[in-house]
Order: structure tokens, then C-alpha cells, then sequence
């Protein structure tokens, strides 16, 4: 078994620790967490894999908490909204955009 193999459990659970559970039953204890770094220090390979799970940790985490969709997809949505009415608008037919005027308050 290479180091490598023997540090993927240990480090898919310092991925989940990583993110705010510390004493929990299944987070590494001290003397594991400083090996596992020891060879994190050396090696890039376990390195990339940490940073690839605790991605996945961060995404899962947001994913769950997510109550309202992210800013980006509601500013899309609310452009392409008022892009719509904007067109519409324009392509409403001539006599009803008059009627529209003649009705408007003065
Ligand atoms: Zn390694």
C-alpha cells in the first residue's frame, strides 16, 4: 500500500473537519491530524486531493443552506425579466400603445 492510499481516509476526514466540527468522533486526533500534515507538507498529490474534497465539503455545505439562489442567478433572472417587459412594450401594437397614452392620468 503506498503512503498515498494510506493517507486518502485521513485526509477525506480532515476535509470534513476542516469545516467546523472539531471534536466530533470521527475527526482526526492530534497525532493524526500532524502526520497527515507531515506528508501534506511533501506531497503535492495529497495535497490537490485535500483541496479537491474540501471543495466538495464547502459545496455541499452551501448547497444545504441555500435558502434563496445565489446573487448572480437572481440578478440573470431580474435582467432578463425586465429585458422581456422592455420588448414587449415595444412590440405592443401601435393603437394599443395609444390607447395606453390616451388612458394615462394628465
Ligand atoms: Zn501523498
Amino acid at each position: 500500500m503506498s503512503a498515498h492510499q494510506e493517507y486518502a481516509d485521513a485526509i477525506a476526514v480532515y476535509a470534513l473537519g476542516a469545516h467546523g466540527a472539531p471534536g466530533r468522533e470521527d475527526a482526526l486526533d492530534a497525532a493524526e491530524a500532524r502526520a497527515l500534515e507531515a506528508h501534506l507538507s511533501t506531497c503535492a498529490e495529497c495535497r490537490a486531493e485535500l483541496a479537491e474534497l474540501q471543495r466538495a465539503v464547502s459545496g455541499i455545505g452551501l448547497n444545504a443552506i441555500a435558502e434563496e439562489p445565489p446573487a448572480h442567478l437572481r440578478h440573470r433572472v431580474l435582467t432578463n425579466a425586465r429585458a422581456h417587459q422592455s420588448t414587449s412594450r415595444t412590440s405592443a401594437p401601435a393603437h394599443l400603445r395609444t390607447c395606453a397614452t390616451a388612458l394615462r392620468p394628465q
